[in-house]
């Protein structure tokens, strides 16, 4: 069983007798940098001179200064920047500033696991990941709760890495749900993992290959799209408030029965066999050696799949068919996303 923590076990006023730089003002960066200022923490906001997002951080009442200047003046140093930015912004903004003795900090372990980051030895390298998106973690802590965290020490330089990381993840609200121990190898290689295997990779495949079939079989794609993908959400709802039994035990006996004999058919022990390939990949660095270096080249292969992805007809469909759907739109009322 992990290890877990409460806020009975965070001494709060460690991470108040600090100065926090957070870096990056996106989904994490908002709602550290909120729910740190509003625990009662000395929080300044680090971006660059010409990033957007400086004006709501601003907004917000923050202090925004630049990575460097963040970094000069903070002692806690939180990365929130994009994982394929990071080991630049450390390069340029971090590592100068990084005496001993001062804390770096990370919502995900991809440039520590892999090697992109090396922090020097005498300071504290510790993860506070809030397993939910910024918004709801900003949202809970607000409303005088809080989205569970991962909490995890790869360096303890000072002998107090591991009180200081849930000193921080207490003052984000996280304790108040509670902080599970991890490592940076097990959070980063699992989160790479659930997100290719099921949740983005999986899923998305999943649902195209269910489209593809019933409409290359000459059924409407607006039907089909509403068998495929829109219901996806009541059916992951349900097993999000009671497991797959919960999701089971409220669908038709019909779609139970055909839960069960159709299910091994559709994902049998081949497609096993592939999540392993996928996890060996992200265990020996070869999915994040294709990312970066993608990245470094300016990204062609991320644009030309996101841009095959986007033209797959199921897209289309459905922004159609979501027109028809009033209450679809509020839930975005809170994210930048802009539909395509
Ligand atoms: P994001 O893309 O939402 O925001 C990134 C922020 O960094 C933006 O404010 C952007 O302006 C800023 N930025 C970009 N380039 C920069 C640069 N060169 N210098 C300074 N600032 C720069 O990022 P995110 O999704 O919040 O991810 C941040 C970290 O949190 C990542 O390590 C990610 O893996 C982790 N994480 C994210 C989530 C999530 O829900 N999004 C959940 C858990 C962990
Ligand atoms: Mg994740
Ligand atoms: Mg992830
Ligand atoms: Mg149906
Ligand atoms: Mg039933």
């Amino acid at each position: 069983m992990a290890t877990m923590y409460y806020d009975d076990d965070a001494d709060l006023s460690l991470i108040q007798q600090r100065t926090v730089a957070v870096l990056g003002y996106g989904s994490q960066g908002h709602a550290h940098a909120l729910s740190l200022r509003d625990s009662g923490v000395d929080v300044r906001v680090g971006l660059a001179e010409g990033s957007q997002s400086r004006a709501r951080a601003q907004a917000e009442g923050l202090r925004v200064v630049t990575p460097a200047e963040a970094c000069a003046e903070a002692d806690v140093i939180m990365m929130l920047v994009p994982d394929h930015v990071q080991r630049h912004v450390y390069a340029e903004a971090v590592e100068p500033h990084l005496s001993a003795g001062k804390a770096l900090f990370f919502s995900h372990g991809f440039n520590i696991r892999f090697g992109y980051i090396t922090p020097p030895a005498d300071v504290d390298v510790c993860m506070v990941a809030p397993k939910g998106p910024g918004h709801l973690v900003r949202r809970e802590y607000v409303d005088g709760r809080g989205v569970p965290v991962l909490v995890a020490v790869e360096q303890d330089a000072t002998g107090h890495a591991k009180a200081l990381a849930l000193s921080y993840a207490s003052a984000i609200g996280g304790l108040r749900a509670g902080g599970i121990e991890t490592t940076f190898t097990e959070e980063t290689e699992t989160d790479l993992f659930g997100e290719q295997a099921v949740l983005c990779g999986g899923m998305s495949q999943l649902v195209q290959y269910g489209f593809e079939t019933l409409t290359e079989a000459g059924y409407q794609p607006e039907v089909a799209y509403f068998e495929c993908l829109h219901e996806l959400k009541l059916i992951v709802d349900l097993m999000y408030e009671g497991g797959i039994a919960k999701q089971r035990w409220s669908v038709s006996d019909t779609a139970e029965y055909g839960d069960y004999v159709s299910g091994p058919r559709v994902i049998d022990e081949r497609v096993k066999d592939n999540m392993r390939s996928v996890l060996e990949d992200v265990r020996n660095g070869a999915f994040a050696r294709r990312f970066i270096e993608d990245q470094d080249a300016g990204a062609p292969e991320f644009t030309a799949l996101r841009e095959k992805g986007a033209a797959h007809p199921i897209e289309a469909t459905g922004k159609e068919l979501r027109g028809m759907m009033a209450w679809v739109k509020g839930h975005e009322a809170d994210s930048d996303y802009v539909e395509g």
